[in-house]
């Protein structure tokens, strides 16, 4: 399967990581649309939301979970982040393999564009 997130996972493609465990990575942006910008994702491959079973449900938990242990370690809780996931084309997803952005670092537009 040709997916870059895959290869991160499967260590194929080396990658800085933020934090690990057995279900989840998270790492930095490599175009970041702020100070910090971080993507948390499953190590399990999905491709969009739209691809979420019942039995994997529990990962999209543990994905804002992670968010908000590498909100305290960069010590942002309390100013603030926002976590986004884009879904196919309109949201803007370009790696399809399921991924929670993570932003902070200055004050973030809303709507978003
Ligand atoms: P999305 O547009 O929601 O699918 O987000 C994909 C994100 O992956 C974008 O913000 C990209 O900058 C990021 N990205 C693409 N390639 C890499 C890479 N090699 N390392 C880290 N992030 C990447
Ligand atoms: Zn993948």
């Amino acid at each position: 399967m040709d997916c870059l997130f895959c290869k991160f996972v499967s260590g194929e493609i080396s990658v800085n990581k933020l934090y690990e465990n057995k279900d989840i990575l998270a790492f930095k942006d490599i175009n970041p649309q702020a100070p910090i910008h971080f993507l948390i994702i499953p190590k399990v491959h999905i491709p969009t939301l739209n691809d979420l079973e019942k039995t994997n449900i529990a990962l999209v938990g543990q994905l804002s979970l992670i968010a908000s242990k590498l909100a305290k370690e960069y010590k942002i809780s309390e100013n603030g982040y926002r976590t986004i996931m884009n879904c196919n084309s309109d949201a803007g997803q370009t790696v399809f393999h399921i991924h929670l952005h993570m932003m902070a670092g200055r004050r973030l537009k809303w709507p978003p564009g």
